[in-house]
């Protein structure tokens, strides 16, 4: 008989915001900012509903977005896109990723990627018939096994999937580690696509280089990003991938059967965005390393060790030294329960092996959310 059950399961970030809400937790589990959208991008979203069109836009975007994106990365990175034949917009980088994934992956080409992963990768990377090869990296120093990741590699390797400023581990990949991998991509003639949705997101000094600036790699890469990270606006689903064209064209082709398009308004809203000035782009970051240190303080306070975040929006702690018995997953759901406050496991991002005392806490939230979790903390333990 045919069998219904899939093979997917219900992601952590689902299943620990659905825990959260019935135990009236401080969500500090799935990534999502609260208190940080700014009040003019969701205006222009307003004003454009109302003004229209409101109808299909173009399936690669409406052109003052790609043409948004195509400056935006002039101005930080020195790109020089074509915003018409190198840009597509999608419905947020998930689907970027699955429309790179299912564009370029061919049944029984091999995709290396790197352990803790985001995890949409692996389900897609699947069920499009790729063979996944994992390289790890782990707390608490995130150091790039560079032999592993080196032998990873083989002649039936089609792409790798790169995560810089990397969910969950806060770390931002360097120059050296950059090169090395590139070095890699050209001995194997491979692609990579790079998950820089957290691009903006780098701190204390630290540079977001994308891997498709480094020489011999324009043609290489497929460089995502997404307007929930640099604006705050997780729920709108606005992203877009950047490649060459012959590059783009088969992940254009994936993209017109996944969603087609993505809603016009909201593009427009996140065009005109793209356009403030460096200003708001380091003051979101500036704001969120202050959120980082006051979480970060204050779970050392309860007692936590905390790992150090040089990008994205998460804390990675060890909760050992609390003395708790169990693992991490169920660490997180003990918290969520008695304390009152939650995270998400660690081991959620790996397939399998011994990171099980790790937790990931989002501190792009309220001070006082920030402040609600520590007490809950500090009273429960
Ligand atoms: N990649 C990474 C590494 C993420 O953390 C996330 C989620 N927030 C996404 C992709 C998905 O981004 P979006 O919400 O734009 O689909
Ligand atoms: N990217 C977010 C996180 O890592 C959540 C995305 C989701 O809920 N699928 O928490």
């Amino acid at each position: 008989a045919n069998s219904i059950l899939s093979s997917f399961g219900t992601t952590i970030f689902e299943t620990m915001s659905r825990l959260a809400q019935a135990h009236g937790a401080v969500n500090l589990g799935q990534g999502f900012p609260e208190g940080l959208e700014p009040a003019d991008v969701v205006a222009r979203a307003a004003e454009a509903v109302t003004a229209g069109p409101n109808q299909y836009p173009s399936m690669m975007g409406i052109p003052d977005l790609r043409r948004a994106v195509a400056d935006h990365d002039r101005r930080f990175y020195g790109l020089d896109l074509d915003p018409m034949a190198e840009v597509m917009a999608t419905s947020g980088a998930t689907e970027a990723l699955a429309a790179c994934l299912f564009g370029l992956i061919e049944p029984g080409d091999e995709v290396v990627l790197i352990e803790p992963l985001y995890d949409s990768y692996l389900p897609i990377i699947r069920r499009a018939g790729g063979i996944p090869r994992l390289v790890r990296v782990e707390p608490p120093h995130w150091n790039l096994p560079r032999d592993a990741l080196a032998a990873a590699f083989s002649p039936k390797t089609k792409l790798m999937v790169l995560n810089t400023p990397m969910n969950p581990a806060g770390k931002v990949w360097g120059h050296d580690e950059l090169e090395f991998l590139a070095g890699l991509l050209e001995r194997y003639d491979a692609y990579c696509v790079c998950d820089e949705v957290y691009e903006h997101l780098v701190y204390d000094g630290r540079r977001h280089v994308p891997l498709m600036t480094l020489p011999g790699m324009r043609g290489r890469c497929l460089k995502i990003g997404s307007a929930g990270k640099i604006f705050s606006l997780t729920g709108w689903k606005v992203g877009w991938v950047i490649a060459a064209p012959e590059v783009l064209a088969p992940v254009a082709k994936a993209h017109q059967y996944l969603t087609f398009t993505t809603p016009p308004n909201l593009q427009a809203a996140v065009a005109w965005g793209l356009g403030k000035d460096d200003a708001y782009y380091h003051g979101l970051a500036a704001m969120l390393a202050e959120r980082r240190d006051r979480l970060a303080a204050g779970l050392r306070t309860v007692g936590f060790e905390v790992m150090d975040t040089g990008g994205s929006y998460f804390i990675t702690a060890d909760f050992r030294p609390l003395g708790f018995a169990g693992d991490d997953a169920e660490f997180c759901r003990h918290i969520t329960e008695r304390a009152g406050v939650t995270a998400i496991p660690v081991s959620a991002f790996y397939q399998g092996g011994d990171v099980d005392r790790f937790a990931r806490f989002c501190f792009a939230k309220t001070e006082s959310a920030i402040d609600e979790a520590v007490t809950r903390l500090a009273n429960y333990f």
